[in-house]
């Protein structure tokens, strides 16, 4: 329970990766704010068990990561509620995979507001808190491709190098505040998002479902595997331990060898 008393914000936190990073930081006893859309049942039902596992304050918002407003509100609600903001996680995600020539413009616009300029309206609503407290931990869910490109994926990989670049520079500005400023970088992990992409992989590359699993995606990965959401939020709990307070400005990668090949 090394995080009792600290308040972890995990934006896009109703599924996949996000979800394990709140049942992660839950089980070791913080308040967590969890964040993201789904089913209203489902979302009260996750509530409730963090809040069971922690001892401790877990709340649901809904605010769109696409609204600095509503993403300054809930950074303002996180510390009127629970007493502050001081893990941050900036996870919500899309993506959507096309040709440049055939790739929507407000789908790339969309990618770019959650997945990135998100990140950045957090750390500005936040840093000030984390500073008062003179303790902070940000980090980011950036992925493989904020190293390496694959075609079709032009506004996730802009907004994954832009995540991996906004790392470092804020680590800088907040480097002697005792704030850590990290991302990680996962390779393909199973969830909703990996499994949507798929017809649209297949129609844009011509190939059948077996062959985008095993000759797209596996075959990134010397290891074969796909990572799994719980080792991603592991990961992002030791960033948050007083071991891991060197690390900052860094883009951590968790892909299976992928980006070494
Ligand atoms: P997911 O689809 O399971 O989860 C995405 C979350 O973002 C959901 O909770 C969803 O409701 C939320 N979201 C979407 N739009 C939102 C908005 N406008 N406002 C607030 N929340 C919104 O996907 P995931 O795979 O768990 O992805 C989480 C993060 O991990 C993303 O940033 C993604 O790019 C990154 N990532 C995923 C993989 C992978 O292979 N799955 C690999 C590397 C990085």
């Amino acid at each position: 329970m090394f995080l009792k008393g600290k308040t972890a914000i995990v934006t896009g936190s109703t599924s996949g990766i996000g979800l394990a990073y709140a049942k992660a930081f839950a089980a070791e006893g913080a308040h967590v704010v969890i964040n993201g859309f789904g089913d209203a049942a489902d979302i009260e039902k996750e509530r409730a068990a963090l809040a069971d596992s922690s001892g401790a304050a877990a709340l649901y918002d809904p605010a769109d990561m696409t609204k600095p407003d509503q993403i300054a509100a809930l950074v303002e609600r996180a510390v009127a509620e629970t007493g502050g903001a001081d893990i941050i996680v900036n996870n919500a995600g899309i993506q959507h995979v096309a040709r440049i020539e055939d790739f929507p413009p407000e789908k790339m616009e969309a990618i770019i507001a959650i997945n990135l300029t998100s990140a950045w309206y957090m750390m500005r609503a936040a840093v000030p808190h984390m500073k008062k407290k003179g303790w902070g931990r940000i980090i980011s869910t950036a992925s493989a491709h904020s190293l390496v490109a694959s075609p079709n994926k032009s506004a996730y990989v802009m907004a994954k190098h832009g995540i991996a670049g906004l790392t470092k520079t804020i680590a800088l500005e907040v480097a002697t505040d005792g704030i850590t400023v990290n991302c990680i970088s996962p390779g393909y992990v199973w969830t909703p998002l990996v499994e949507k992409q798929i017809p649209d992989t297949m129609a844009s590359r011509g190939l059948t479902r077996d062959q985008v699993l095993n000759d797209v995606l596996l075959s990134a990965q010397p290891t074969r595997e796909f990572v799994t959401p719980e080792q991603v939020a592991a990961f992002a709990l030791f960033l948050c331990r007083d071991e891991a307070k060197s690390i900052t400005g860094a883009n951590l990668s968790m892909d299976g060898g992928w980006t070494a090949a």
